[in-house]
């Protein structure tokens, strides 16, 4: 049987103008049997969605602020650092995963991302809009738990994880304000921030505000995370 091929969204390092990647991406779909492909950085419909047919699956990445913009905001001086390049390419790469049906899982900016581009709005700083003493911007190392979510009871997270609620680790300035409305909350932290979502009705469309790809190999909760993705994209 042929393995899923899973498109990566690229990683963009400003300062060294380079492409990169976290093996933590890789990694949790190799271990559960895809086959992960980096997609270029690149605004050209025709290559995008040449390399879109190729993937079963798509991963949204961490990475860049999303642009303002596109939630129809100003950018607050100096808190959001964007890639309009990124934007572009993953606005396209989402419009061919829900025109196709096929599994897309966002991790941190990509839950950000996969709300704006619904329709939906962010937090561009939380913590000048939204201060708490929740812990989202954690220390290294990063597959250390440092907040709790409660897990909504009727969502695929809870059939997934079989939990209540969820120690998770929290590397985020940005969070999901509100939510774009053909999406739903899977997962809410102690300050009430969204920190997983899904789409009813699409094959999987699943976003986590925390990393499972910087705990997988020390938590069972982020390997499902990662296998209930892949297994979507077998059936
Ligand atoms: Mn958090």
């Amino acid at each position: 049987m042929k393995k899923p091929v899973v498109g990566v969204m690229p990683l963009w390092d400003d300062e060294k103008e380079s492409l990169w990647m976290l093996p933590g991406y890789f990694d949790g779909i190799i271990t559960n049997g895809g086959i992960p492909i980096m997609l270029p950085l690149t605004e050209d419909k025709g290559d995008l969605e040449q390399a879109a047919e190729l993937c079963d699956g798509f991963l949204f990445t961490g990475g860049h602020d999303v642009s303002p913009e596109i939630y129809g905001e100003k950018p607050l001086d100096g808190k959001v650092s964007s890639n309009r390049k990124r934007d572009e390419m993953e606005l396209y790469i989402l419009r061919k995963a829900l025109e196709s049906d096929k599994p897309v899982l966002g991790i941190c900016r990509g839950i950000q991302f996969i709300n704006a581009a619904l329709g939906g709005t962010l937090y561009q700083d939380i913590p000048l809009q939204h201060p708490s003493k929740v812990e989202h911007h954690q220390n290294p190392p990063y597959n250390i738990p440092v907040h709790v979510v409660s897990i909504n009871v009727d969502s695929p997270l809870h059939k997934c994880l079989n939990a209540d609620t969820l120690h998770v680790n929290s590397y985020h300035h940005q969070a999901v304000k509100q939510l774009a409305p053909e999406l739903k909350a899977m997962a809410t932290s102690e300050d009430g921030l969204t920190e997983a979502l899904y789409m009813p009705g699409h094959r999987f469309l699943w976003g986590v505000q925390w990393h499972p790809e910087f705990s997988y190999s020390t938590d069972d909760n982020s390997r499902r995370i990662f296998k209930a993705f892949t297994d979507a994209m077998f059936n």
